[in-house]
């Protein structure tokens, strides 16, 4: 028996988004951005799936041994590097590359007796201030970490962009800016773009890129979808009406009555909630896909149901697909009437919701 609601997650789209990525920047390696369960989709299917990129990046150190022990081999890079020296043996000890973003990093690195060797990859701050050694620390940082001993020569050099989302800002520019005077002369690749960068700001491909959302289809842009981009969607998050149901002009529908129908209307209730990961914070109005068409939603998200006016659409029953994003219902376009960005969304699917591989 099928569960109701189940995340379709098409390996196909996955592959053909790397691609996308490929011909965007021929002469670049990429690391695919997995982490947070490959943006919810699932780790370890999503890598088995993109086993032709030059390397998966993940957070933390648990998401890479997650790979390890599903026997994937791949080269792995913890973008937030290591936080103890247990971590740090367990790393190397799996092989990962460590991102080196901080003076406590260094001084592990320089502490650790272990003699395999640790490929580095160390982080300018140009902007972002989160991560990464500030520019006037750089120097200092760059070549401490070259004098250790178990570290592989040339550590890539990374910075990471605030702003790359919106073609228009300077500050990419400034940050890039910063990034090439900080690291003019040193040997080592580099890395600097996101999936908005990849697309938006060709000078920012250098030697790796690290896409993480574009593998899933969805554009990293404020307005607009994947689709204008040659993506494909990965993600279809499907379910079914539970229910059809006729309610008199004048009646309210759901929790504190928050819609009120202007007219005789049916209405599908369908197996979807804040439970399953569909946003609470979404309005009358947006888009949900009954038998392939759209329809309004009305009231407000409950945990385990939401509620759509199928007046206009007739012979709705119980059972009838429904499709809450994905093919046909962009998640871009979910975000936007949830007053959300299409990460969240996707992250956020619960664990009631079943994963299946297409
Ligand atoms: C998550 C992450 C990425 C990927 O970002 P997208 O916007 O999903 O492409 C790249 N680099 C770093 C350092 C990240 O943390």
């Amino acid at each position: 028996m099928k569960p109701l609601i189940r995340a379709i997650v098409d390996t196909a789209a996955l592959r053909h988004n790397l691609d996308r990525v490929r011909a965007t920047a021929p002469s670049t390696r990429v690391m695919a951005v997995i982490k947070a369960n490959a943006y919810g989709h699932g780790m370890v299917p999503a890598a088995k799936a993109l086993a032709q990129t030059d390397g998966f990046a993940v957070a933390r150190l648990d998401e890479g041994l997650a790979l390890r022990a599903a026997g994937l081999t791949n080269r792995i890079l913890l973008l937030e590097g290591v936080f103890s020296t247990a971590q740090l043996n367990a790393a190397a000890q799996q092989r990962f590359d460590l991102m080196v973003h901080s003076f406590e990093q260094l001084e592990m690195l320089e502490g650790r007796a272990g003699k395999d060797v640790i490929s580095a990859w160390i982080k300018v701050d140009t902007g972002m201030n989160r991560l990464g050694f500030r520019l006037e620390q750089f120097a200092e940082a760059y070549d401490r970490l070259r004098r250790i001993a178990s570290v592989a020569p040339d550590p890539t050099l990374v910075t990471h962009l605030a702003n790359a989302d919106d073609r228009r800002d300077s500050k990419t520019a400034q940050q890039m800016q910063s990034f090439a005077s900080a690291t003019a002369g040193l040997a080592g690749a580099r890395s600097i773009a996101n999936s908005a960068a990849l697309l938006a700001w060709p000078d920012s491909r250098a030697d790796w890129v690290r896409p993480g959302l574009v593998l899933y289809g969805i554009s990293p842009f404020p307005s607009g979808a994947g689709a204008d981009l040659g993506l494909r969607p990965v993600m279809t998050l499907q379910t079914e009406v539970i229910a059809v149901k006729d309610v008199r002009a004048g009646e309210t529908v759901g929790y504190g009555g928050a819609w009120l129908a202007p007219r005789a209307t049916r209405m599908a209730v369908i197996a979807a909630g804040y439970g399953d990961g569909y946003p609470r914070s979404v309005e009358s109005g947006t888009p949900v896909l009954v038998n392939g068409h759209r329809a309004p939603l009305i009231g407000r998200v409950s945990m385990d149901m939401i509620t759509v006016d199928v007046t206009d659409l007739p012979g709705v029953a119980a059972g009838d697909p429904v499709v809450l994003w994905g093919e046909g219902v962009p998640v871009e376009e979910i975000a936007r009437c949830a007053g959300t960005i299409p990460y969240e969304l996707i992250c956020g699917v619960s664990q009631r919701v079943h994963h299946e591989m297409k």
